[in-house]
Parts: C-alpha cells; structure tokens; sequence
C-alpha cells in the first residue's frame, strides 16, 4: 500500500480538530474560530450524520451542517472533514465541497458497507481516513483500508480510536497500541493517525494518550473539541475547550517525523511488548480484585483459602491451552505458582483482617 500523500509529506504530523457533533451554527462557528485562532489545526472535523448506539438520541443534523461546514472552510480556510458511512452521505460531501471524508469505527467493520461506498468512491479525488472497526480484528481493518485503496482513492490513512472494552478499563475504547503498530510495521507507508478522544473518553486523559501516539511515531491526531463540553449533544465527557486542545498542542513532544528517526522495527517490537505488558498488568489487577471477593466468601463461608481440587483444575487447563498456543507447560505451571500464591497469601491476610457480618463485635454490643 504505497502512498502518494501530499497531506502528510510534510515533517510534521497532521491535526484535525473539531467537535464530535455539528450541533448548531453558534457551536460550529464558535469552535472553528478559535481553533483557526491557535493556527495549529489542518483540519476542522465535525459529524452531521451521528452512528448512535441507541435510537433516540441526536443523530445529527445532516445537510444543514454540511452547508456549516462548506461556510467554515471558506471563512477561516480551513480544510473540513465528516464522516461517512452510505453512499448517499459521500453524495451530499461532494456536493457541498467537503475536502476530506473518514469512515467511522461501525462502519469500517461492515465489509457490505465498506464496498458500497468503494464503488461509490470509484473516479472521485478525495481523501479518506479509516478508524479501526470496534473490535480488535486488524485483518477486518486492513480489509477496510484495502477496499478503499482499489476503488482508486490515492489519499489514505488510518485513524486508531481504540477497540470495543470487554473488560473494564480506564480507557473507553482500550488502545492495544500493538494492533497499531502492527499495522505500521506491515504497511510502513500508510500514515496513522490517533483519535486520543474515543480512546480516553475523558477528556483529563487526551494529553497522555496523544504523547503516546506521537512516542511511537503516529503521524498525526484527530481530537474533539467543543466551546462548551460540558453541554455537548455526543461525547460530552471526552472532549475539551478550544483554549485546552492549545494548552495540550503547545505541551506534546512532537519526535521528528522524517524517515530516518522512525522507530526500527526492533522498537516497533517493543513497543508492542510494553503495550502487551500493560494489558497483562491490568487483567491481573482484575483476577486479584476477584481474588478479594473469593476471599470474603470464603470468610462468610468458613472456607480455607487454599483448595487443592481447584488448584489442581486451573493448573490442568491452563497448561493445556499454554500448549495449543505454544507455550512451555511449565513455564505456565511455573507462573500458575507464584500467582495462585500471592493470590492464597492475599486471601489469607484479607481473612485474617476482616470479620464475618456474623462476628461482627460492633453488632454484639
Ligand atoms: C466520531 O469520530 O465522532 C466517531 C463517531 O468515532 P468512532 O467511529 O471512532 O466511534
Ligand atoms: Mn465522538
């Protein structure tokens, strides 16, 4: 996937900014203005046609903020972006001058989706930036990018916003930045870009998560900003005021983007261990938050911390699912052990600190 990307030959990563929502001509006006003030953004983004997981809640307003959108670009010459997700959405975008498109997680992961608005987008000049679909399927990502690229389009990028959290975490849409990275190391011509606001989901999160993006290299950032978050119709949680998004500009450490300080693909490697080291680091935060439950229960129950049927059921399922993905049975055996005995000595010492409700002396007196 070679890229002949006059947007980001440019040593310097490329900034959209905007709010989620185009909600009214005030908001929309309002945010532009100040964002052209900062004189730090490429591109001002907003949705007019909102994927809401619920019916009901503010879908967008369509056509009327795209004719927003068509103003603002004239006004404070500032390329504009949307997203699409029919056919009759890119449509509406060519006739209103949008300069740019970008297809949103939902609908990146609906390959029936994705080629109708490949073959709508066959003879049409425009760039398209892909967000990864939902869950963190990097084939089903890439299947995406590639749809795009065989309808003609020349400018493409992908947009990392996180993946579907099935467990909880503090992010809302967990990074897994090895999936990203994974993605540069197999396509290194394809500019990345980082959405650090469906990644955070809060906005006292999106200066870390944008340093990490530009830490390993992402070549630009896409980053919701709203006049008032605090009454935003989407996303009121995860985006910042005109005057944070400048604070956080002037504060990120952008590493130079020139080919020669890319990371080496042994970095590459790393970086993707130290996002695999984070991820295991919180789920054994979780298996010992339960760790502590059992060892209420147990106490309720007068039942002893260490129970060998159990351990002797763990370590056999364990060591086999460590073989069927290739790993050395007694490395896990080996793992098993010093876990299930912090675990044991954690119960032990939660039973030892805390009464059962039955004995409680407060309830005697
Ligand atoms: C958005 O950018 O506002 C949006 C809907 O994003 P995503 O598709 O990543 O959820
Ligand atoms: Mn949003």
């Amino acid at each position: 996937m070679t890229q002949n990307n006059e947007l980001f030959n440019r040593n310097k990563p490329l900034i959209i900014a905007g709010p989620c929502s185009a909600e009214s001509r005030e908001q929309m006006f309002e945010c532009a203005e100040a964002l052209a003030k900062t004189g730090k953004v490429d591109a001002f983004r907003s949705g007019v046609w909102k994927p809401r997981t619920r019916p009901g809640q503010f879908e967008g307003l369509g056509e009327t903020a795209l004719q927003w959108l068509t103003e603002i670009k004239q006004q404070f010459n500032l390329p504009v972006i949307t997203e699409i997700a029919t056919p009759q959405h890119l449509e509406k975008c060519l006739k209103y001058g949008i300069d740019m498109l970008w297809i949103g997680a939902r609908t990146s992961g609906n390959p029936f989706s994705i080629n109708e608005i490949a073959e709508a987008l066959r003879g049409v000049n425009i760039p398209v930036f892909v967000k990864n679909p939902p869950n963190p399927d990097l084939e089903l990502w890439i299947g995406a990018i590639e749809r795009i690229k065989n309808s003609g389009i020349r400018t493409i990028a992908a947009i990392h916003r996180g993946f579907y959290p099935y467990r909880t975490s503090i992010y809302r849409n967990i990074p897994q930045w090895e999936i990203a990275i994974e993605l540069k190391i197999r396509y290194p011509d394809l500019p990345i870009l980082c959405d650090p606001s469906h990644i955070a989901g809060d906005h006292s999160r999106i200066f870390d998560v944008a340093q990490y993006a530009f830490d390993i290299m992402m070549n630009g950032l896409m980053i919701e900003v709203h006049p008032n978050p605090e009454v935003a119709k989407t996303d009121a949680l995860q985006q910042i005021t005109p005057q944070r998004f400048n604070e956080i500009m002037n504060l990120l450490q952008v590493r130079n983007q020139t080919s020669n300080s890319t990371p080496s693909v042994l970095d590459q490697y790393r970086m993707q261990i130290d996002s695999i080291d984070y991820q295991l680091i919180e789920l054994l935060g979780k298996r010992f938050e339960i760790s502590y439950k059992i060892a209420e229960f147990k106490k309720q129950n007068r039942l002893a911390p260490f129970q060998i049927n159990r351990w002797k059921q763990i370590i056999e399922t364990r060591q086999r699912q460590a073989e069927a993905v290739g790993l050395n049975p007694d490395f896990i055996l080996q793992l098993l052990q010093c876990i299930h005995k912090e675990s044991i000595s954690v119960q032990n010492r939660h039973m030892q600190n805390s009464t059962p409700q039955s004995e409680d002396p407060n309830k005697k007196k």
